[in-house]
């Protein structure tokens, strides 16, 4: 797997910008011959992980700082979210379809997360923070069958 691109990016934890690293995102990926339903699969699973970051690693505190980092490869593309919020007590379980520590939402993040998404993977520790790792393979024969 040979890497291609590479953006390291820093960003306050408000809403605002969950959209503004989607468009980011999406322009970026545009160097690989992504599908449109690629793309918006992209965009779903890092939306997720944002919010996450935002309402649950920094519980809303809008003066935490959340990292990006994305890698183009000829393979496809990794995204990495980094918060250094609260961390997660029991992975599994935060993994598991509707399960969620906040009654008011559905669970359903890390399953959109894993579902459109190649490779998945959730590293966190209570105190320290979460960080978010997923990959989107790329198939360019697909995306551009007279190449
Ligand atoms: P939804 O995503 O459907 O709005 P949700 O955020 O609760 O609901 P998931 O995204 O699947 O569901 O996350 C499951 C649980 O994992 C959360 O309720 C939360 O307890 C924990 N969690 C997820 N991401 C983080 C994070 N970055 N920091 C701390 N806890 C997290
Ligand atoms: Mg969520």
């Amino acid at each position: 797997m040979k890497l291609i691109n590479q953006f390291k990016l820093q960003f306050k934890s408000i809403a605002e910008n969950v959209a503004f690293a989607r468009v980011t995102v999406a322009a970026f990926a545009s160097q690989l011959d992504y599908t449109l339903n690629d793309l918006e699969e992209i965009k779903v699973a890092l939306s997720e992980a944002i919010t996450n970051a935002i309402v649950h690693g920094y519980e809303n505190d809008h003066q935490q700082i959340i990292e990006l980092t994305v890698s183009l490869t000829d393979a496809g593309m990794e995204i990495r979210v980094e918060d250094k919020g609260k961390g997660i007590e029991d992975i599994a379980r935060a993994m598991e379809p509707t399960y969620s520590t906040d009654p008011e939402r559905m669970g359903l993040g890390f399953v959109f997360m894993q579902s459109f998404m190649d490779e998945f993977q959730v590293d966190s520790a209570p105190g320290k923070g979460t960080t978010v790792v997923m990959f989107k393979k790329v198939n360019s024969a697909a995306a551009n069958p007279e190449h």
